[in-house]
């Protein structure tokens, strides 16, 4: 597989994932019904209305955390080196969030996140702070993982996930979530579809469920398999209805992510209809929508993505998007290579 197609999909899922935060970044927090009253059927980039409570005053096609700390795990990630430098980690999302706060951005840490910096300015270190930490924010900025790392070992896969949550989302369901996504986008970069995608997100995140803090919840693996079984064949709207009334759209990562992947499944892994879907399901619609647009894209590469829609997309330094990938696909080769006829080579799908 030339190098061009690799670096293709990875920028498909980093820019797929800021295509589904920006679309729903107006109707995050929203009710689907609150969402048809403000906006009708979300299609393109809207503005949000003047008093959406963490939205407010951004202007269409505005990226949000989503995207902003994926590309900082990203940047971490490539710094760090083999060993993930937790310290430098817990500081950048310090520093974002003092960054964000300064913009004057409602939009700040998630719950999981925020409880783990206030225990580490507590004193608690930053390996230990994440013991608690079960909300999607780990799965929604996981792709530079997937991106970087080649999905065979699995357990060496996993176990990196593993690392980049420790900090902040150290529990079985957060790995199990993060590494079912990050699998995805891994698989979509080895050149795998959708459908292959979503096999191996169900393998990793059964690996992923026995790292961590135990914490209670419904099996991530076992529910994204019943989501996508759950909305398979079905016609959109009841598709849709059955994710928002069975699945959940809240930010409970059991939630979220099973839903994200019904998401791929009714969209058939086409990213800007994942991330339409994604918009206008109400909850944490920009949050689904990066994580299933994202994995959509790695799936479907950069160049399938609609250009004047990517040409929408606000406050993101495509030029830095684009370093950032070649860097994180720079540092899978080099695994690859490691073992050229083992297992960390990048199997074709
Ligand atoms: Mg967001």
């Amino acid at each position: 597989m030339p190098d061009n197609t690799v670096l293709d999909r990875a920028m498909g899922a980093l820019v797929g994932g800021a295509l589904g935060d920006a679309l729903g970044m107006p109707t995050q927090l929203l009710s689907p019904a609150r969402i048809t009253e403000l906006y009708g059927h979300v299609e393109d980039f809207v503005a949000p209305f003047a008093d959406h409570p963490v939205s407010k005053g951004l202007a269409a096609g505005t990226i949000t955390d989503d995207t902003e700390q994926a590309l900082l795990l990203g940047r971490i990630l490539v710094e760090s080196g083999e060993r993930f430098d937790h310290a430098r980690w817990v500081n950048a999302l310090l520093d974002w969030e003092r960054e964000v706060k300064a913009r004057g951005s409602y939009d700040l840490l998630g719950p999981s996140t925020k409880r783990a910096i206030d225990a580490i300015n507590n004193g608690v270190p930053a390996e230990e702070a994440g013991r608690s930490g079960d909300t999607n924010g780990a799965a929604m900025r996981i792709a530079p993982v997937g991106i970087m790392m080649p999905l065979e070992p699995l357990d060496a896969f996993v176990a990196k996930v593993a690392e980049t949550c420790r900090a902040t989302h150290n529990t079985s369901i957060a790995i199990a979530s993060a590494a079912a996504v990050a699998a995805a986008v891994s698989r979509g970069v080895a050149g795998g579809d959708w459908r292959a995608a979503s096999g191996s997100a169900i393998a990793a995140a059964r690996r992923g469920a026995t790292l961590g803090h135990w914490v209670t919840g419904g099996d991530i693996a076992a529910r994204i398999v019943w989501a996508q079984d759950l909305v398979r064949g079905k016609v959109m709207s009841d598709a849709i209805r059955l994710i928002t009334d069975l699945v959940g759209t809240g930010v409970a990562s059991q939630e979220s992510v099973p839903a994200a992947f019904a998401v791929l499944e009714v969209a058939s892994g086409d990213p800007w209809q994942a991330a339409i879907i994604s918009a206008n399901l109400g909850g944490d619609t920009d949050t689904i929508g990066a994580i299933a647009a994202g994995m959509a894209g790695a799936c479907t590469g950069f160049s399938r993505l609609p250009g004047d829609r990517v040409a929408g997309l606000k406050d993101i330094d495509m030029a830095e998007v684009q370093a950032l990938a070649a860097d994180l696909v720079a540092a899978r080769t080099s695994k690859g290579s490691v073992s050229k006829a083992g297992p960390g080579k990048d199997a074709a799908a």
